[in-house]
């Protein structure tokens, strides 16, 4: 089974396209959360993220969107989900209200759980590269899953123990590990054997840049997705 993951597509919607065509066929595919927040096109990318029928979780500025509450988020964070919540139709608005805080499924054989940011802080808690090796076998147990994928860092990576593993696939809309091509995961799962392919795609940067300016985005946000940072 070929399972496409995803995470923080964060309006950026050409990014998405540009995923979904690099990854050709799947056999299943999950999202793990931020679908919208920062970029020019939330409402196109929760329609894409539907029709493609990713399984999804809430990130939190999908949850933020969702209430109307974006108190506790950074300055341009919270303009860019005030600007976001007046883009969304109310019906988006409400789709991402009732997206859940996790996923647990069964897929070729893999017991796959999915949050977006750890299983004991769903929304809140970043779980970076350099003690996502120390917390692996703490969450694995707890979810009792064989592959758990996380996402809200923005940064891709892979912690094996054993046949067991810790994902992220990164980021597809706005990375943060000094890449800027879209980040995005395929995994092969058959018969409880798991293999992970981390792959990078490139977009017209300058393109998003240009219609988040015209949307009155703040500039910062623009700017920092030339350098994936
Ligand atoms: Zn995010």
């Amino acid at each position: 089974m070929k399972l496409l993951v995803v995470s923080d597509i964060h309006g950026n919607l050409l990014a998405l396209e540009r995923v979904l065509e690099d990854a050709g066929e799947f056999d299943g595919a999950i999202c793990a959360g931020d679908i919208v927040g920062y970029g020019p096109e939330p409402g196109g990318c929760v329609e894409k993220v539907r029709e493609t029928g990713f399984r999804c979780v809430a990130g939190n500025h999908d949850h933020a969107v969702a209430m109307g509450d974006a108190s506790d988020f950074n300055p341009h964070a919270s303009e860019a989900l005030a600007i976001h919540r007046r883009l969304l139709s109310r019906w988006d608005v409400e789709w991402l209200g009732r997206l859940p805080a996790w996923l647990r499924l069964e897929l070729g054989g893999v017991k796959v759980a999915v949050y977006h940011g750890s299983p004991r802080r769903p929304l809140r808690e970043y779980v970076y590269p350099s003690y996502a090796r120390q917390l692996a076998h703490e969450f694995l147990n707890q979810t009792g899953a064989d592959v758990l994928i996380l996402g809200h860092t923005h940064i891709p990576y892979a912690v094996r123990l054993g046949p067991r593993a810790l994902l992220n696939p990164g980021s597809v809309g706005q990375p943060r590990d000094g890449d800027p091509r879209a980040s995005y995961m395929v995994l092969e799962l058959d018969g409880g054997v798991v293999s992970v392919d981390h792959r990078r795609v490139e977009y017209d940067v300058g393109e998003v840049a240009r219609r988040m300016r015209q949307l009155g985005l703040p500039e910062p946000l623009a700017a920092r997705l030339f350098h994936g940072m």
